[in-house]
């Protein structure tokens, strides 16, 4: 699995080992920690290998599954490295496929939401091509992405692999970097901090957030599945952005103001997942509420920065 110390990475190494699956983990840490696997590292099932997958590389072992998770997946994140983003949905991607097809393996990509762009069709669809900028400052995430799909069905088209492509929304929970710039992490920093929520324009754009247990059952179903055209996965229940931080101050403090910052470029107005397909072809479809899940990531960034809390005051 590439990206495996990264956010949904981990999560999903955990639930693969849970199952008795042996897992060769690969990342490059640029966004992902060892921290997020510290506890598989003394687990015979598990190997981290520190590796960029944008080089070739070969596992030697026999391997039945290839699960392509490595990208820059924030929007700060892949706005400040825009060239690997696209090397890792290009180069990455062909490398991780190469793979795949010589193992004869199952190959899983995680693809995005993104790929609809700014869309016009609502709820989104798998059938909808999606309306993105290929020049604007957000392509270099959207198009990599694209090409990915495209060359995933490529390899299955010519070269016969299994393969898979997830378009995730919005996923959140524990993991996540505190400062990755995603509006949960970022709202719930802010409440930790006591400091306002920074709502980009007017707050009315949606989006619609996926607890990661639900999104790894998910891909875990999918993984095993037959099919080979794009599933989404995500969560439908969609707000403004102004709602969900309306959510964060019952969670963390109904006394944290809200101050508005101007609306970044190509940012999409309205998303929402049309999971239809998935519930048809998984049998899947969230089950942790915002209130669970929030509960969960509050507390889990709590946690996270005790440690500093102790040094600072001891
Ligand atoms: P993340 O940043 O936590 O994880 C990505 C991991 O990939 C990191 O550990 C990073 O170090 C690693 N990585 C990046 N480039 C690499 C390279 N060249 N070689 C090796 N490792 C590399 O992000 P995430 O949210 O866990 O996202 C995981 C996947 O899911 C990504 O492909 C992302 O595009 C997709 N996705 C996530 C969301 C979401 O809301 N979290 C939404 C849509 C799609
Ligand atoms: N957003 C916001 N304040 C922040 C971070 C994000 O208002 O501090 C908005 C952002 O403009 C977008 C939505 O929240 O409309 C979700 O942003 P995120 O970066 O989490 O993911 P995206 O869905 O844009 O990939």
């Amino acid at each position: 699995m590439s990206g495996a110390a990264g956010f949904i990475g981990s999560h999903l190494c955990d639930r693969l080992i849970a199952e008795g699956h042996p897992v060769v983990g690969l990342d490059n840490l640029i966004t992902g920690s060892r921290r997020n696997i510290a506890h598989l590292l003394g687990n015979p099932l598990f190997e981290f290998r520190e590796c960029d997958v944008t080089q070739p590389f070969e596992i030697s072992e026999p391997i039945d599954g290839v699960l392509h998770l490595a990208s820059l997946a924030s929007p700060k994140d892949y706005l400040e490295h825009p060239i690997e983003t696209l090397e890792s949905g290009s180069s990455a991607t062909r490398n991780m496929l190469e793979q795949a097809r010589r193992h004869n393996a199952r190959f899983l990509l995680t693809s995005t939401s993104e790929c609809y762009g700014d869309p016009e069709v609502h709820p989104q669809v798998e059938t909808y091509w999606g309306n993105v900028n290929p020049v604007g400052v957000r392509s270099c995430y959207d198009e990599s992405k694209r090409y990915a799909e495209a060359l995933t069905m490529a390899y299955h088209r010519v070269h016969g692999v299994r393969t898979n492509i997830a378009r995730i929304f919005n996923t959140y929970g524990p993991r996540m970097k505190l400062k990755d710039g995603r509006v949960v992490p970022a709202f719930v920093d802010q409440g930790l901090n006591g400091v306002p929520l920074t709502i980009f324009g007017d707050g009315t754009q949606t989006r619609s957030f996926c607890y990661v247990s639900d999104m790894v059952e998910g891909l875990y179903r999918l993984m095993f599945s037959e099919e080979r055209y794009p599933v989404n996965l995500g969560n439908p229940l969609e707000m403004t952005i102004l709602q969900f931080a309306e959510h964060i101050r019952r969670h963390m403090g109904n006394n944290l103001r809200i101050v508005y910052q101007p609306m970044p470029e190509d940012d999409p107005k309205r998303r929402r997942p049309d999971i239809a397909k998935a519930k048809l072809v998984l049998g899947w479809e969230p089950k942790v509420s915002l209130d669970e899940g929030l509960r969960e990531t509050v507390a889990y960034f709590k946690r996270t920065l005790e440690p500093a809390v102790v040094e600072k005051s001891g």
